[in-house]
C-alpha cells in the first residue's frame, strides 16, 4: 500500500501540475494570441494543443532524435506553425507577457533536442510554413526564409541557373534556420567557405517582438547570429544569401580503399595536388 501510494503521488502532482498549465495557457496566452493573429489564417492550422488529433503527428514530424519523439513531454503546451512573420511577433509577444519559455524549430535536426525540449511550460514556435526562396539571378542574391529545407534551397536555385549554387551541408532535410546560424559547411567549403560566410542579410524577430534587419540590428547583433546560434538572439526569419559559380556538370565519385593494402598513403599523398588543381578549373 505505501509503495502504491508513493508512486501514485508523483503521477498526481505531474497530472495536476499539466491541468493548471493548460489552464493557464487558454485563459491567457491563447486569448492573447487570437487578439493578434489576424482572421486571414485558420486558428484549426496554427496552432496545436494536446487536445488536437494531429498535434502528435506535427511534434513528431521533423524530430530527428527519435529520443525525443515522446508523448510525455508534459512541459509542451502548445505547438504554433506561423505562416507569417507578425504571427512571429505576436507569439514572441504573448510569451513574454506571460511568462512562457519558446522553442524555435526550423527543421527539427538538433540532436540535443533544444527546439523540443524544456525543463519548464514552453511552446514550439514552427516555422516549416514559412519556406519561400526568392532567386534574384542577375544580381545572384536570395532572399530564403527559415522553414525551407537545404534541399528545397538548393534544387529552386539549379532550377532557375545550372550555373549558381550556394555552399551549405549535405543533407537535404535540414532546415536553413538551424542549419546557417551554426554555420553550415558542405561540399563547397574549400573553395566558397561555410554558409556563413555568404550570408550578407538577414531578418530577425527580437525579444521584444521587433523585425530588425542587419542595419537596425547592427553588426554587434548580425556577427553573433551568422554562426554564434541565433536562438539566443531571436527568432531569424529569413537569410539573403550570396549564390556562388558552379560547374554545370559536376562528377561525383567515392573510392573505397583498404588500409591495409598499402596504396592508400600513396593515394592520399597523391590526392593533396589534385583538388587544388580542380578549383582552377572551376
Ligand atoms: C542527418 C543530419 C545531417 C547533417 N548534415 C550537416 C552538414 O552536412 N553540414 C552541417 O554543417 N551540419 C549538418 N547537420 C547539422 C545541422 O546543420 C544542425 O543540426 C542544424 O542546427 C539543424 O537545423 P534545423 O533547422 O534542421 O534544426 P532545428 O532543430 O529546428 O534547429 C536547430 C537549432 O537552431 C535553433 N533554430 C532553428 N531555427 C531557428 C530560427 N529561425 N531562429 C533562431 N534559432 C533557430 C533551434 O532552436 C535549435 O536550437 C546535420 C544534422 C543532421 C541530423
Amino acid at each position: 500500500m505505501y509503495c502504491a501510494f508513493t508512486l501514485l503521488f508523483p503521477v498526481i502532482l505531474l497530472v495536476s501540475f499539466c491541468m493548471a498549465d493548460s489552464a493557464y495557457i487558454h485563459e491567457h496566452f491563447l486569448p492573447c494570441l487570437s487578439q493578434h493573429f489576424s482572421n486571414s489564417t485558420s486558428r484549426s492550422k496554427l496552432i496545436y494543443t494536446p487536445n488536437d488529433k494531429s498535434y502528435f503527428e506535427i511534434l513528431n514530424s521533423t524530430i530527428q532524435n527519435p529520443r525525443f519523439s515522446s508523448p510525455l513531454n508534459p512541459n509542451l503546451c502548445i505547438i504554433i506553425t506561423h505562416f507569417h512573420a507578425s504571427q512571429v511577433q505576436a507569439t514572441v509577444n504573448c510569451s513574454q507577457k506571460h511568462g512562457i519559455e519558446t522553442r524555435i524549430r526550423s527543421g527539427g535536426h538538433d540532436s540535443e533536442g533544444f527546439s523540443y525540449v524544456s525543463d519548464v511550460l514552453f511552446v514550439i514556435l514552427d516555422l516549416r510554413n514559412l519556406r519561400s526562396i526568392k532567386i534574384d539571378v542577375d544580381q545572384k542574391l536570395a532572399w530564403v526564409e527559415d522553414g525551407a529545407t537545404l534541399g528545397e534551397v538548393y534544387y529552386s536555385i539549379a532550377k532557375k541557373s545550372e550555373n549558381l549554387g550556394f555552399p551549405a551541408g549535405v543533407c537535404p532535410t535540414v532546415c536553413v534556420g538551424g542549419h546557417f546560424s551554426g554555420g553550415g559547411y558542405g561540399h563547397l567549403m574549400r573553395k566558397y567557405g561555410l554558409a556563413v560566410d555568404n550570408i550578407i542579410d538577414a531578418k530577425l524577430v527580437n525579444i521584444e517582438g521587433r523585425i530588425l534587419d542587419r542595419q537596425s540590428m547592427g553588426e554587434d547583433l548580425f556577427w553573433p547570429i551568422c554562426g554564434g546560434g541565433a536562438v539566443s538572439f531571436g527568432v531569424v526569419l529569413s537569410w539573403k544569401i550570396r549564390l556562388v559559380y558552379v560547374q554545370s556538370k559536376v562528377t561525383v565519385f567515392s573510392l573505397v580503399r583498404n588500409l591495409e593494402l598499402n596504396e592508400t598513403k600513396k593515394l592520399v599523398h597523391k590526392w593533396q595536388y589534385i583538388p587544388i588543381n580542380l578549383m582552377m578549373i572551376c
